[in-house]
């Protein structure tokens, strides 16, 4: 398994270094892996002017998966848009062909008080929520300003998914719901969109080759009421790019940190880069006190998703948890009666408990 790893920019060396610490102590354990860093983002930039290097996109290419840290930062926003950092996700997710965003949103017991929602609602939350990433309204031709009909100026953009682009990432949504709960919810406007009434047709011709999994369809402006008022009811979800964007923002934050959520972006032969789902977070960057579990666990989706190596996941996951139940704390997590502890103690506390 060879893993390019891309830490990128403020905060992100500091909290892959504990990713790859994990990882090390599994390859210890018997699990073969390679990892070869390189430059990305503003670091990237910074070695050779190009935020995504023509060396660094080779060796995730050449990879089986990439781990990511985050880029950018207040040094690099003057820069012209082509060589911001943040460009060089957006290159790296096209040149790569990530068409399939996983996030998942999970409860940890230990952490039911940071939610705005009350325990009882959040508590054993655990759904994953699949985006599709390149296509859709975000990126559909014609869009643009133009005058109407009625002389007035407007402006208009074009939704529309093409069948197989609906058809993969239905079949990832299937096989995720496969390794869970055999829930899949297809979230649409049916009622409204053409394009939604076309999705669901084939999301229910893909459903005939997985009988075993519960299909349901919801509109996504109940889809959006019913993340508040009882998540647990979801497993699975899968939604177009704009739908997606909005629903997994609001999903991530029942739990809580965003210091704890992980994420994937998987392409059709399950290759993916995986990275935790906030940004390089420049002001608390270099002071060693950045949470570093969203990383993690991203490590461990990449096992569980590109690799498919469930157990070893898991035992990643179960360090997570057990490190928690220790009552260790990041300061973005930390409440009075828990103990703080900085980046590297945190990474420590999850290599103890593998
Ligand atoms: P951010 O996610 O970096 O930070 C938002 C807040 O959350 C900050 O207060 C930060 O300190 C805190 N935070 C984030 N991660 C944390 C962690 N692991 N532990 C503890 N606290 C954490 O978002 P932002 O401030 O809007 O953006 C900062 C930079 O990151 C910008 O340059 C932005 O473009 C970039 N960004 C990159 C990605 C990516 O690499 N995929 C994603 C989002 C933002």
């Amino acid at each position: 398994m060879k893993i390019a790893v891309l830490a990128g920019d403020g905060i992100g060396p500091e909290i892959v270094a504990q990713a790859t610490k994990v990882l090390r102590v599994l390859a210890k354990d018997g699990l073969k892996l390679e990892m070869e860093e390189a430059p990305f983002g503003g670091a990237g930039f910074d070695a050779s002017g190009d935020p995504l290097p023509a060396a660094s996109l080779k060796l995730a290419k050449e990879a089986d998966a990439v781990l990511c840290g985050a880029v950018g930062g207040p040094k690099y926003d003057a820069l012209p848009r082509a060589q911001r950092p943040e460009q060089g996700i957006l290159r790296i997710r096209k040149e790569l062909g990530l068409f399939a965003n996983l996030r998942p949103a999970i409860m940890y017991p230990e952490l039911v008080g940071a939610s705005s929602l009350k325990p009882e609602v959040v508590s054993g939350l655990d759904i994953m929520i699949i985006r599709e990433l390149t296509g859709d309204i975000y990126f559909g031709e014609p869009r643009g300003r133009r005058d109407n009909a009625r002389g007035e100026r407007e402006g208009f953009d074009s939704m529309h998914y093409a069948e197989s682009e609906i058809r993969r990432i239905a079949e990832v949504g299937f096989l995720t719901a496969m390794k869970r709960g055999k829930k899949l919810c297809s979230v649409d406007k049916e009622n409204v969109l053409e394009t939604s009434r076309f999705w669901r047709e084939i999301v229910i011709d893909v459903a005939k080759k997985y009988p075993q999994v519960a299909l349901s369809h919801m509109y996504v402006d109940n889809a959006a009421m019913q993340l508040v008022r009882n998540p647990k009811q979801f497993d699975v979800i899968v939604t177009g790019n704009m739908f997606g964007d909005i629903l997994s923002d609001e999903a991530s934050m029942l739990t809580g940190s965003i210091g704890m959520l992980p994420s994937a972006s998987l392409d059709a032969n399950s290759k993916g880069l995986y990275e935790p789902s906030h940004g390089s977070a420049p002001d608390i960057a270099g002071k060693g006190i950045a949470n570093p579990l969203a990383t993690i666990l991203s490590s461990a989706m990449m096992l569980r998703y590109t690799f498919n190596q469930d157990e070893w996941a898991y035992r990643i996951e179960a360090a997570v948890k057990s490190a928690l139940a220790q009552g260790l704390r990041t300061a973005d997590i930390y409440e009075a009666g828990t103990k703080k502890v900085g980046t590297q103690e945190m990474g420590d506390a999850v290599v103890a408990a593998l």
